[in-house]
């Protein structure tokens, strides 16, 4: 087996504050940035484990310097000697140093770090299998995929014996439910044509141009002028027709009675989901938001940090659809808790997608959900956002609204040598002559 000599971390924007592009009313103007980790190895055959986190920009300097705080504890290591012990390994990474931990614990820059540096494990040891990674997950036994994963903090809600449970109970019809995915792709929805920053007819533009392609679930922004939200969900309305799902994100904008009040201003849309209503923090708030809306379905969590938070996400019934977050909770080790403690609470996962490369980890979660864990697709819908998949040396591939199964083997985030040149900041042709906006 391999042996990791090097961790590599490299500071990547890309300048999509230029168009608005991803534009919010909490994040007006991001500029898509990963911070890129490369684990190199001995290997003969200069085999790599490439691993991502994503920011918006500004401070993802902050992420890159916790990723070299944390690099010794990969250095030197085979990757038989990680993959032996998943579980510990994680344990070990998140919380090890305990010095490093208490700029957490498992939260913030240090856990983002984290989850760069184990997605870039897990797509060396898939590599190294010849395997994409919802392949290598799918392809486990219960018992080997539970002694990947760390229970600390949640036995109260999942142990390690209900988990294996789980996966037995959903071992049968795997097969079938791969070939159902080869044939039929994953659903998912769009998000490319609601971003806030858009004119109202860009936004149109766009939106016939998803419905060319097959898309059938569509997100809006929201928690601008609630006058205006109301003008553009009507436009969308209008485009799409009464039958397709209109999903809205307010990305954190509003207090929680605020959030009642303006839902129910936006309620004659047919709002599937309010996405974000309030802080990401705010569970009881979101409980009470849910309860009162009834109608309208509550999503969140791609600002949730960790599993003890989707842990009481799920205790206070506090959500409807769960959007775990590949690249800031640490790690795929801390998602598949994530997705086993969403199936044991019936929560459908429906993954984040807005930024660089998720749309990329994500297919593979999602997949590995449907053939492995859930073994359900209703309500269950993967986030699409069209931006900057040609810069992965296998991005995604979507038809007709779906998305298709990848098969290259890896984690799906390994970006061309030419677009990381380009990019990285602040010494890029991307940068160097333009510099960044504030
Ligand atoms: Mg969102």
């Amino acid at each position: 087996m391999p042996r990791i000599q090097r961790v590599d971390v490299q500071d990547i924007r890309f300048p999509t504050s230029r168009a608005l592009d991803g534009s919010d009313a909490m994040n007006a103007a991001p500029d898509y940035s990963a911070t890129y980790v490369t684990l190199h190895t001995d290997a003969d055959d200069g085999l790599e484990g490439h691993g991502l986190t994503f920011t918006i920009g500004r401070g993802n300097e902050i992420c890159v310097a916790a990723v070299n705080s944390l690099a010794s504890r990969l250095e030197g290591r085979t990757l038989e000697s990680i993959t032996a012990n998943m579980g510990e390994f994680w344990r070990d990474l998140t919380s090890g140093d305990s010095q490093l931990r208490w700029l957490g614990p498992e939260k913030g820059v240090i856990h983002l770090a984290c989850s760069a540096m184990v997605n870039a494990v897990w797509d060396l040891w898939a590599k190294h299998e010849g395997k994409p990674v919802w392949k290598l997950l799918a392809d486990m036994s219960p018992a080997e995929l539970v002694s990947c994963l760390d229970f600390r903090f949640i036995t109260d809600a999942l142990t390690p014996d209900e988990a294996i449970a789980l996966l037995e109970a959903k071992r049968s019809g795997k097969a079938e439910r791969e070939a159902y995915l080869r044939e039929h792709g994953y659903p998912g929805y769009t998000t490319s044509a609601g971003w806030l920053g858009y004119s109202e007819e860009k936004m149109r533009t766009l939106c016939r141009e998803a419905l060319a392609e097959g898309w059938a679930h569509f997100k809006q922004k929201v928690g601008g002028d609630i006058d205006e939200d109301r003008r553009r969900a009507a436009i969308l309305r209008e485009e799409i027709g009464a039958d397709r799902t209109l999903m809205m994100d307010a990305n954190q904008m509003w207090d929680v009675q605020e959030a009642i009040d303006n839902m129910r201003r936006l309620a004659e849309f047919d709002p599937h989901w309010i996405e974000e209503p309030t802080s990401p923090d705010d569970i009881l708030g979101h409980a009470q938001i849910r309860r009162e809306l009834k109608t309208i379905g509550v999503a969140t969590g791609e600002h949730c940090h960790n599993r003890v938070m989707f842990k009481q996400f799920f205790q206070a019934e506090a959500l409807d659809y769960c959007q775990l977050d590949a690249a800031r909770l640490g790690g795929l080790n801390e998602v598949i808790v994530v997705v086993l403690l969403a199936a044991k609470y019936g929560i459908p996962v429906c993954p984040h997608g807005g930024g660089v490369g998720l749309c990329e980890y994500t297919q593979h979660i999602s997949m590995f959900d449907y053939i492995a864990v859930s073994g359900e697709l209703d309500g269950r819908l993967l986030e699409y956002v069209d931006h900057l998949h040609e810069h992965f040396v296998d991005p995604v591939t979507i038809r007709a609204g779906r998305y298709r199964v990848p098969d290259a083997p890896g984690y799906g985030v390994t970006m061309k040598p030419e677009s990381l040149a380009e990019h990285r900041f602040p010494e890029g042709p991307a940068w160097r002559d333009a510099p960044a906006t504030d």
